[in-house]
């Protein structure tokens, strides 16, 4: 079998002030310590024998990553079920609500409202994952068993969330949308027609806010998607409008302490850079 060379080359350098500091991760770094998901028969592997030396620390195989498989219960399952019916329900109200709303002269206001409630999405994903990624344990009470326990078996094991089906992996980012998309459902229910008007700038920053951590899971699946991926999905990760697959690899080297933002992506960069 062909084994693709590998360059070492730095992917991303961290600059402050002027001066180059660091290469954050090398390609060839990024290679050596995250799964292969693109490439099964580790083609691009650096040497022969790296996958036999890799094989057995992450993926389905890993007892680590099965033991917090088995967590998941008909009762989450239930849960699941229900914040995704309500979440997707509340969607389309809104929408036709907010298209009912519309103006032509308030377009501006709703595009850079919208764009802000993206950007709040995404400094929400990479603050809850950095959290769950750092703090507590799987035997903490509730959290850590529903909570705690997905981000820490994909790591043990990054491909799971491809095996996972809409309402396992969507339930509970739904579910943090229900309350946002039921506000706004109210007040468009209880809001004359001129307040509605004043407000559809908050309206526009919250019903995106609401999609994009909906989504936030969906989008990350995607990034770990490598074959049947639809065309459309496919141009939004080239154009980097949602996470690209390369970009999210970054976290998912160990010891997985960097690039925490899975909903587009747009602030790693910045936060690294702030850090
Ligand atoms: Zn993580
Ligand atoms: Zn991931």
């Amino acid at each position: 079998m062909k084994r693709e060379s590998v360059k070492s080359f730095p992917s991303f350098v961290i600059v402050r002030g002027g001066t180059q500091i660091m290469p954050l991760k090398s390609d060839r770094e990024i290679l050596e310590n995250s799964m292969h998901e693109d490439d099964p028969n580790c083609n691009s592997s650096l040497e022969p024998g790296f996958i036999e030396k890799t094989a057995p620390r992450w993926g389905p195989q890993n007892k680590g990553a099965q033991e917090l498989a088995n967590l998941y219960s008909p009762g989450k399952r239930a849960q699941e079920l229900i914040c995704v019916y309500t979440c997707i329900a509340l969607m389309i109200i809104d929408f036709i609500l907010i298209l009912k709303h519309l103006r032509f002269d308030r377009i501006c206001v709703t595009f850079v409202s919208a764009f802000f409630g993206i950007i709040t999405a995404d400094f929400g994903s990479g603050l809850v994952h950095w959290a769950a990624d750092t703090w507590g344990s799987i035997d903490l009470p509730i959290l850590g068993k529903h909570f705690l326990r997905p981000f820490r078996e994909h790591h043990l094991d990054p491909t799971s969330i491809t095996r996972h089906d809409f309402i396992e992996t969507n339930g509970d980012n739904f579910m943090v949308s229900i309350p946002m998309l039921g506000y706004l459902a109210y007040n468009f229910n209880t809001k004359s027609y001129s307040d509605i008007q004043q407000d559809f700038g908050w309206i526009s920053y919250l019903f995106l806010l609401s999609i994009f951590v909906a989504m936030t899971n969906q989008i990350h699946k995607w990034s770990h998607t490598y074959w049947g991926l639809p065309k459309w999905v496919l141009l939004l990760q080239s154009y980097h409008v949602i996470l690209p697959r390369k970009h999210h690899r970054i976290h998912h080297v160990a010891p997985h302490e960097t690039y925490f933002c899975i909903t587009t992506g747009w602030l790693n960069w910045p936060l690294e850079k702030f850090r």
